[in-house]
Parts: structure tokens; C-alpha cells; sequence
């Protein structure tokens, strides 16, 4: 069994953010910033391929409400949401799960995108993906 399935079956303790029959959201143990939030769904799926659309749904309408809520309640200057997708992309657990990252400084979590836009052939790009 995943962490996080432990996590809902109670075996392994968390800080509980909010709870439904369908989703859990609880405080991501390494804050990596303050507020940091994890929403995943109840039943385990691996990733945001895996997952049905309508179970997505249901966690990311919760990742809505709770952006909201942190927002009002801890006033960051910004919030990041970041799913990663796949051990190259960064996940760590393979249960899907979308982060809340509330935002204080420019600098408090390092998140870079390097323009690689030299390298690109757009269309072909396009081509591809709509083959
Ligand atoms: P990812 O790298 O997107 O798969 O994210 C996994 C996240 O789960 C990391 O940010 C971890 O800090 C977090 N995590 C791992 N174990 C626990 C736990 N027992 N309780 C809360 N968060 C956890
Ligand atoms: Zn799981």
C-alpha cells in the first residue's frame, strides 16, 4: 500500500486540511513553504493519466476552494499548484496528488523554466501533438 493510502486508512498520521468521502487535502510534511498543502483523491490512482476525469474533477474543485481559503487566511503574495506527473517530472509518490504552494517572496521556492525557445520548431511541435 502508498503512503498516502495509508495516510487515509489512518495508519500513518497527517495534519488534515479537509476531508470528503472522495478527497483528502493535508499539510505536505516538508512546507516547503508555509501553508503547503496537498490534495489528493481518496482512491489510489497513480498519476493525472490514470486518474478519471470526473474523480480530477473532484480534486481539482477542492484545490480551487482551498487556494481560495489559504489566500484569504495566510495572505501569501502568490500561490503556485503543481502536479508532478511521472519519476523524470519529480513525483516522488506515485498516488496523484496536487500541490498548493503559497507564494511569500519571488525567491522562496525555486521553480525555473530556462528558455529553450532557439531550439524549437513550433510548428512541427504542433504537428506532433495533433497528429
Ligand atoms: P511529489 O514529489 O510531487 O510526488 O510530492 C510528494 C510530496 O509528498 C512531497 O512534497 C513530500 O514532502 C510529501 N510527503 C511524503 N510523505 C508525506 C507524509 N507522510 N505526510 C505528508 N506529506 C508527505
Ligand atoms: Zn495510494
Amino acid at each position: 500500500m502508498c503512503i498516502f493510502c495509508k495516510i487515509i486508512n489512518g495508519e500513518i498520521p497527517s495534519k488534515k486540511v479537509y476531508e470528503d468521502d472522495d478527497v483528502l487535502a493535508i499539510l505536505d510534511i516538508s512546507q516547503a513553504t508555509l501553508g503547503h498543502t496537498l490534495v489528493l483523491p481518496k482512491k489510489h490512482y497513480a498519476n493525472i493519466l490514470e486518474i478519471p476525469t470526473d474523480e480530477y474533477q473532484k480534486v481539482m474543485k477542492k484545490v480551487k476552494e482551498l487556494a481560495e481559503k489559504i489566500n484569504k487566511n495566510l495572505k501569501p503574495a502568490g500561490i503556485n499548484i503543481l502536479n508532478n506527473c511521472g519519476e523524470a517530472a519529480g513525483q516522488t509518490v506515485m498516488h496523484y496528488h496536487v500541490h498548493i504552494l503559497p507564494r511569500y517572496t519571488n525567491n522562496d521556492l525555486k521553480i525555473e523554466f530556462t528558455d529553450n525557445s532557439s531550439n524549437a520548431d513550433l510548428d512541427a511541435v504542433l504537428k506532433k501533438i495533433n497528429n
